[in-house]
């Protein structure tokens, strides 16, 4: 692991059976980075109880997801994957890194009015306080880099500011300034074909789902809206079935759509069958792997704990750092 570029952190809420935005938008790129980058993927389920109004579900959540992420390629012998909670060294250095955090700053942030206005019946302290948390769990393993979209940024703008206040304030260096790893993910949308691709909108396809429920959401899938008739031409630029041909179809057929939509030449179904038909062929190996994990829960679960048990080393390591630094007694 010494060899590596350096460390990788990133973390994602217990969202369940992840679906083909989770595996664009950030597993894929997880799966890659572990080769270059000692990377530590975390199931962040704290930030869950920031807008969870109850926990009925969060176990499963954070079983499916970690099983996804596992089927995908995350390697834990390559890389650390495990669940924020069982590290508790993560809530100590929040309350300390809360501590240089400006109120009006936190207050200020659209991330936490967009949250405010969508459960104003439980603006809650940890939401507001939820990026001190996200700084907390970069910093505490020194993770130099973060796989973020561009959308991210001022997220990582603020955990640098935070890092810059705490050292400032404590005359040290010892935590580091996260920098982000920017990522180019296609913008793929959900079978809407109108917003992000969301299992809360149910607009999604989920990596597991059998390939006859893949065939079924594709073919809802919303198409050029211009094209009414199987006789109209149609627009594969603005259309999102398209928009996937091109991460899961093979280059002929990408091309051979984009002419015959635009001449009438192929219908929509027939358009959408043969995307279903890439889809599945593409999940297969993850959906087999996924299968074979599912039979033993257990080994699951152990490589969690593995994985924080590994976690909580760097973590106890930084936290030391810290309260020297901080003067505790
Ligand atoms: Fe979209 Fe394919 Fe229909 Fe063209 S033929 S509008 S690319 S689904």
């Amino acid at each position: 692991m010494s060899q590596k570029k350096g460390r990788v952190f990133s973390g994602a809420r217990p969202t369940g059976r992840q679906h083909l935005g989770n595996y664009l938008g950030a597993i894929r790129n997880y799966v890659a980075l572990q080769e270059d980058y000692e990377c530590i993927y975390c199931i962040v389920d704290v930030h869950a109880l920031t807008t969870l109004e109850t926990t009925r579900d969060l176990r499963q959540n954070t079983y499916e997801m970690a099983l996804d992420w596992l089927a995908a390629g995350i390697d834990p012998e390559k890389s650390i994957i495990f669940v924020q909670s069982n590290v508790p060294q993560v809530m100590e250095l929040h309350t300390y890194l809360s501590m240089v955090t400006p109120l009006g700053k936190l207050t200020d942030l659209p991330t936490f009015k967009e949250k405010a206005r969508q459960q104003p019946h439980n603006v809650n302290y940890g939401l507001v306080g939820y990026p001190v948390l996200m700084t907390a769990d970069i910093v505490l393993y020194k993770a130099n880099l973060v796989p973020v979209g561009l959308d991210q940024a001022p997220h990582i703008e603020f955990a640098r500011e935070v890092v810059r206040s705490f050292n400032y304030r404590y005359n040290t260096q010892v935590l580091i300034e996260p920098e982000m790893k920017v990522t180019e993910v296609p913008k793929v949308l959900g079978i809407d074909g109108q917003q992000k691709m969301s299992k809360s909108l149910n607009n999604h396809i989920e990596l597991a789902a059998t390939p006859e429920e893949t065939l079924q959401r594709v073919m809802q899938m919303v198409t050029d809206p211009q094209r009414v008739r199987r006789t109209d031409p149609g627009n594969p630029d603005v259309c999102n079935v398209f928009t996937m041909h091109k991460v899961f179809s093979k280059p002929e057929e990408i091309a051979m759509v984009n002419v015959e939509c635009r001449r009438a030449g192929i219908g929509c179904v027939d358009c959408k069958r043969l995307l279903a038909r890439n889809l599945n062929e593409h999940l297969a190996p993850f959906r087999e792997r996924r299968a074979e994990l599912a039979q033993n829960p257990e080994t699951i679960w152990e490589i969690l704990r593995q994985g924080a048990a590994r976690a909580r080393v760097i973590a106890e390591q930084t936290m030391q750092e810290v309260r020297e630094a901080i003067g505790l007694p």
